[in-house]
């Protein structure tokens, strides 16, 4: 059997979009797991919408993300050039041989005259495919756009390896652009070639080209070329079922990765995004992922993009880094006020981050989270106030808690030592009426760890300075 080669072939014209990732995904674990090669080619001879930054942007997220090709144009490789822009002279000799085989020809008409021949075939409900007048011309007319003169009245069928069996009728088709003209191709004719001479053996890609591949099957046929494995991946879709778009909220791989998702994540989550192992698990390494994956195990139906998961996900593999790990991880998302503070450092950040970490969902989320640490907080006094408790019972709780903070001896202060001396005063009370004003008064937020570790962090004396704060804060209310 000829080893297997698979290949991602982006347009550089957009960020790397999840859909695209989850397909170079696909392609890489579909070669990883059979000992094949995964291909990265870049499809950019659309000049005017093809950027550079876009294109290092495909490489650096692929990166980021562990999905590494063999073949591309950064690891170079055996069929280099990798470009389609630097390989625009190894297609001419095909499009000559398709125009002298008569596969081929000029069509004279211009797009003014294909699209009021559109409208008018659409007008009687026809397929509106330009079947050209100029087709038997073959080199003949020698100028226009070059076209493949599609045979009428054929089925063309392929196996999908996801859908199965997929027919199309030629006559449909029309005859379809190959290029622009001997020296720039255009789509359909240079993925054939590009295919062809990079021995591509599948071609696994996003089911907007299903209709495509008979045209591509066509061009093969008539150059006399082999034609690959096809299998097309299912769109995904937003919550509403639509095809996910930026109406959606993040869909590139580098908007994930600014909001503080992990590359592990994203690796877990874009797997099932149309794939899944046939049972209920959802947490898979890389390496568990490339022995289970199938293609056979890929719906047909499109994959809706659960942002929940995806959530959930990353928490759980926040929770699997170890504080000095996730501190280095959540470096580029402290805002400059932290990072700089006096108080900042690794010793003092490491309790924080451990206390923080099992409510984490997002890297992004670290800076507001932790921010009463180094900041006394602000906050509406009226958050104070535990259920209906009036603002003097209020101000006796918090003067409670002080009492509490000054019995315990400056040495003896631990999260430990607070929580039995708090719960030893609450006894069977309400824990809201000691606990909710003291967290309030040490964080300024309505959720947060619990107040014992956090005053074991902040210490005594600032820990006396925000209950005290706290009560002027109430006594204020009450004066103004
Ligand atoms: N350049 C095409 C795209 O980005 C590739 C299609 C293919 O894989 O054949 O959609």
């Amino acid at each position: 059997m000829a080893p297997i080669r698979t290949r991602l072939a982006p347009s550089p014209t957009g960020w790397l979009h999840i859909g695209t990732a989850r397909t170079a995904f696909f392609n890489y674990l579909y070669a990883k797991k059979h000992g094949g090669t995964f291909v990265l080619r870049i499809e950019d001879t659309d000049i005017e919408r093809s950027d550079k930054a876009f294109e290092t942007d495909i490489f650096e997220s692929l990166a980021w993300l562990g999905i590494k090709a063999d073949e591309s144009p950064v690891e170079g490789g055996p069929h280099a050039p990798y470009r389609q822009s630097e390989r625009l002279a190894s297609y001419r000799p095909y499009l000559e041989r398709l125009l002298e085989t008569g596969n081929a020809f000029y069509c004279p008409h211009s797009e003014a005259e294909l699209e009021a021949e559109r409208t008018k075939l659409m007008e009687q409900k026809r397929p509106p495919a330009h079947i050209c007048p100029s087709r038997d011309k073959g080199r003949g007319v020698g100028s226009g756009i070059i076209r493949f003169k599609t045979p009428r009245g054929r089925t063309l069928t392929f196996t999908d390896l996801i859908r199965g069996e997929i027919s199309f009728e030629s006559d449909l088709l029309g005859d379809f652009s190959l290029a622009k003209d001997l020296s720039i191709p255009l789509y359909n004719f240079a993925v054939v070639i590009d295919d062809h001479e990079m021995k591509i053996s599948h071609v696994i890609r996003g089911e907007d080209h299903i209709s495509n591949t008979p045209k591509q099957m066509l061009i093969q046929e008539a150059l006399g070329l082999p034609t690959p494995a096809y299998a097309h991946l299912p769109l995904i879709l937003g919550p509403d079922r639509s095809k996910l778009s930026k109406r959606h909220g993040a869909t590139a791989i580098r908007e994930f990765r600014e909001q503080g998702y992990l590359p592990e994540t994203l690796v877990n989550f874009m797997a099932l995004l149309g794939w899944n192992p046939g049972d209920n698990r959802e947490v898979f390494s890389m390496a568990e992922l490339i022995e289970h994956f199938d293609l056979g195990n890929v719906q047909k139906s499109g994959a809706i993009f659960n942002i929940e998961k995806l959530d959930w996900l990353n928490g759980g593999y926040i929770r699997k880094k170890s504080p000095a790990e996730l501190i280095e991880l959540i470096q580029p998302y402290l805002p400059p006020r932290i990072l700089n503070h006096p108080a900042y450092g690794t010793r003092t950040f490491e309790p924080i981050i451990a206390l923080e970490q099992p409510r984490l969902k997002k890297l992004s989320e670290v800076g507001e989270k932790v921010e009463y640490f180094f900041e006394v907080p602000e906050y509406d006094p009226a958050l104070l106030r535990w259920k209906q408790t009036s603002d003097d019972d209020t101000s006796s709780s918090l003067q409670q808690s002080l009492d509490i903070l000054e019995a315990i001896p400056e040495g003896e202060f631990s999260a430990r030592a607070l929580e039995a001396m708090f719960l030893a005063a609450i006894g069977a009370g309400d824990k809201g009426v000691l606990l909710w004003p003291l967290r309030v008064s040490l964080t300024g937020t309505r959720a947060s760890p619990g107040p014992f570790d956090i005053l074991a962090i902040l210490g005594k004396e600032e820990g006396r300075t925000r209950i005290r704060r706290a009560m002027e804060k109430l006594r204020d209310l009450g004066g103004g």
